[in-house]
């Protein structure tokens, strides 16, 4: 695929885009201004892309997939900051946005990727612990951990949704009566781990 225009309407063909102002999003963020000069050729394609510090840029239709599992809307939390492509998608979708990165490097890369968007607020720290003090409709995690952390779980809203990958699967829980539960999984998904500290 040669533009982002055509990576886009390849997720439309195999469904893994489906709502309209999504679809826009998507057509909106441009994957060319996120990637590194080293997988630039591969900019279009639908596969991980290699970014700095070892990280990775995730694949289009995983990152569809989770948005359309979020349906991102209010407030929104961005767990893993990375090239700052998904928190510019949800950007587009959302009122606030609040990105965490516990990685200096990749947190001074995404303050330039980000730097047009006046609702994206950039944090450096553990995200597992979130920002605390807020509470949030919808929290996207784009790093793999073993559970949904409590500090998450605690930030979510009355009625909020979180999409997260756990061991190989992308969980979607929410939280009802001050409770938080699990309510969909899909399986056979790969993410680099969410890690401890800062550093
Ligand atoms: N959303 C990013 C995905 C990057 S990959 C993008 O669109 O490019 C996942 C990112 O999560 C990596 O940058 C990694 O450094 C970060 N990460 C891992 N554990 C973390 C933690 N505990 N707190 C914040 N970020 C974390």
């Amino acid at each position: 695929m040669r533009s982002n225009g055509e990576l886009v309407d390849h997720l439309v063909e195999r469904g893994v885009l489906r709502t309209p102002r999504i679809i826009r999003a998507f057509r909106d963020v441009d994957r060319r201004d996120f990637v590194v000069p080293e997988t630039e050729r591969h900019t279009y394609s639908d596969t991980s892309l290699k970014h700095l510090a070892g990280q990775t840029i995730p694949q289009p239709s995983t990152v569809a997939i989770m948005l359309e599992m979020l349906q991102p809307g209010g407030r929104c939390l961005d767990v893993g900051t990375g090239s700052g492509y998904t928190a510019a998608l949800l950007a587009h979708l959302c009122k606030e946005v609040h990105t965490i990165e516990r990685i200096p490097k990749l947190h001074e890369f995404a303050r330039r990727t980000l730097a047009d968007y006046e609702n994206v607020e950039l944090h450096l720290g553990d995200g597992r612990e979130g920002v605390p003090g807020r509470e949030f409709d919808r929290i996207l995690v784009t790093a793999g951990g073993e559970s949904v952390p409590d500090a998450l779980k605690g930030q979510l809203k009355e009625g909020g949704v979180l999409v997260m990958p756990v061991e190989g699967s992308l969980v979607k829980g929410t939280r009802d009566n001050g409770d938080f539960s699990i309510v969909k999984k899909r399986w056979g998904f790969a993410f680099v781990p969410l890690r401890s500290g800062v550093g």
